[in-house]
């Protein structure tokens, strides 16, 4: 029901978990957090209160500069450790609020395909989706990432990062408000201003259909058609 994503300078998955609090408000019932360290995906996951995942990253930390976390409400599959997010392949881990309609026919398809699934979640699809087209098509992060949500039907947002890739987060909106926000050689995406607000108050909000591409650099939005377009950016008075 939350999401936070962070290109940043060191270890991320403390701030993460600082913007994960800010989104509590929403509910959620499990909560987790994945990275790119050394050029390898990894995550932590737990059911129930963020303190329970705090208490999973004080014993086995989690390195890395670029990651992703969420907390959940679950739709589809119970509020368990394997359902909760990020769900990943070992290319690419993704984070997701809302709901994928047509889930059980993509799953169905990318089962036939060979691809195996973990989890009951309608969330699953999207890295195994994304996770299918990279492996087949030969195709780029974002150009897959694209492919990928351009299958999905439902209201959504979504986070991704990359194995290989720790300079790189693509995220897009369909329905579920997603903001990126800018730092000095940062960035940071996330569900709302309020969560940025530690981090940035140079926020952007995606349009409905929009897609962003970031690396610390600074980020390009493109529109559902995959047109760059460009989103305003407004200061945030958001409390820090
Ligand atoms: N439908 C997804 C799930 O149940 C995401 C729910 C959410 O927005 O947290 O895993």
């Amino acid at each position: 029901c939350g999401i936070i994503g962070i290109l940043g300078r060191t270890d991320v998955a403390p701030a993460i978990v600082e913007g994960l609090k800010r989104l509590e408000y929403r509910g959620y019932d499990s909560a987790g957090v994945a990275a790119v360290h050394q050029g390898r995906l990894d995550r932590r996951r737990a059911s129930g209160k963020l303190a329970n995942l705090e208490a999973v990253l004080a014993e086995r930390p989690l390195p890395g500069a670029a990651g992703i976390g969420h907390t959940r409400w679950a739709t589809h599959g119970a509020p368990t450790e394997t359902n909760a997010h990020p769900h990943a392949t070992e290319r690419v881990s993704v984070v997701h609020n809302g709901i994928i309609e047509n889930f059980a026919v993509l799953r169905r398809e990318l089962q036939e395909k060979g691809r195996r699934f973990e989890s009951e979640t309608d969330a699953e699809v999207c890295p195994q989706l994304i996770t299918h087209y990279l492996e087949t098509e030969n195709l780029s992060p974002a150009q897959a990432f694209h492919k990928a949500i351009s299958r999905l039907k439902g209201a959504f947002a979504f986070v991704a990062i990359f194995a290989g890739e720790d300079d790189l987060m693509i995220g897009a909106r369909r329905g579920s408000p997603l903001a990126v926000g800018r730092g000095h050689g940062e960035i940071f995406i996330g569900s709302d201003a309020y969560a940025l607000a530690p981090f940035s108050n140079r926020v952007t909000y995606l349009d409905e259909g929009d897609w962003v591409v970031a690396t610390r650099a600074g980020f390009q939005v493109y529109d559902a058609a995959g047109a760059p377009v460009v989103r305003k950016e407004t200061i945030s008075s958001a409390a820090d």
